[in-house]
């Protein structure tokens, strides 16, 4: 993606700089380079990493391939469309944008917010799946030490997760040696500096309803009872651990 991602900024900053498009006017010149350089020449829908049935039957693999082949790629394609338009904000990365949301250009805040919040929130997500991980002794006690027991976290992360009216997320964060729970609404996360509760991700949960209907339909409790069973441990010890 970075290659990418590099190449096309450089493009898309020597024709913005003049040359062949500068006789148009500046809005002619905009229509140009969104033609020329489709929004997923910029960033791109990461892979998976695995099947979209191998997390059945706790995740089915239609909800998968639709919530990353087309949900996922939405975000992507409309965060695309929000960057083309700011030259200022084509050197940045994605943590960076969705870091400096309350920075950005009022005409783009609110795509960038929605866009690139969906499209780190999805790629983070797809990491922390993974069917039959469970947490090292290590982490057994970092969970202890922070939130009393196993159940007891595992209680209050469902209560938090239920307590998302409409769509949202559920997190773990890491505020220096602290974990805590949180939660955001809509494609908003805990790096953002707009959220109320900011800190490290460690442990993110989709609760869109788009994450479990097909299969749990209205039981949002449901599929998080299910989403123990593929929550990639390694991938949270590793993020507690470097981050
Ligand atoms: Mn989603």
């Amino acid at each position: 993606m970075k290659n990418q991602r590099r190449d096309f900024i450089k493009t898309a900053a020597i024709i913005s700089a003049g040359g062949m498009l500068a006789a148009k006017g500046a809005s002619g010149t905009m229509k140009e380079l969104v033609a020329l350089f489709p929004a997923n020449s910029a960033f791109e829908l990461p892979l998976l990493g695995y099947s979209f049935d191998a997390l059945e039957p706790f995740i089915d693999a239609q909800t998968m391939q639709i919530h990353h082949d087309k949900h996922h790629l939405a975000y992507i394609t409309k965060l695309n469309e929000a960057v083309v338009k700011e030259v200022s904000l084509q050197n940045q990365s994605l943590e960076q944008l969705v870091k400096n949301i309350s920075k950005h250009p009022e005409s783009i805040k609110t795509a960038i917010r929605n866009h690139g919040g969906g499209h780190w929130n999805h790629s983070f997500f797809w990491t922390l799946l993974k069917p039959n991980t469970k947490p090292s002794e290590k982490m057994e006690k970092v969970i202890t030490d922070n939130f009393g027991s196993m159940e007891q976290f595992k209680t209050n992360f469902e209560k938090a997760a239920m307590s998302v009216f409409g769509s949202g997320w559920a997190w773990v964060i890491k505020d220096g040696d602290k974990l805590a729970i949180t939660t955001s609404a809509n494609q908003d996360n805990p790096l953002m500096d707009i959220s109320a509760k900011q800190g490290t991700p460690v442990m993110g949960l989709d609760v869109w309803e788009h994450a479990y209907y097909l299969k749990y339909q209205n039981k949002r409790a449901d599929y998080l009872q299910a989403f123990w069973n593929v929550l990639n441990w390694n991938k949270v010890e590793e993020l507690y651990t470097t981050k």
